[in-house]
């Protein structure tokens, strides 16, 4: 179990570690499902109409997508 300094560390050395995704997109820190992933800011793009989910789906394996640290739902507290 980290605490919230050790976990804030964490994520932002893996950031300034991969700034950058292959395909020229930042990488952002998202928690998701109790992880801290490093992922392409592209992933994050709605997807619209058959040929842009098609795209991405395609392309998916290329981008970032790191888990950094596992944190519980209740690991973060957040600042008031
Ligand atoms: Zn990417």
């Amino acid at each position: 179990m980290y605490d919230h300094a050790r976990a804030v560390d964490l994520i932002e050395k893996s950031v300034d570690a991969r700034p950058f995704c292959s395909c020229g997109r930042h990488t952002t820190p998202v928690w998701r499902d109790g992880v801290v992933w490093l992922e392409c800011s592209s992933l994050g793009d709605p997807r619209d109409g058959v040929i842009a989910r098609f795209v991405a789906a395609a392309t998916a394996p290329a981008h970032v997508r790191t888990p950094i640290i596992d944190v519980l739902e209740d690991g973060l507290p957040l600042a008031a």
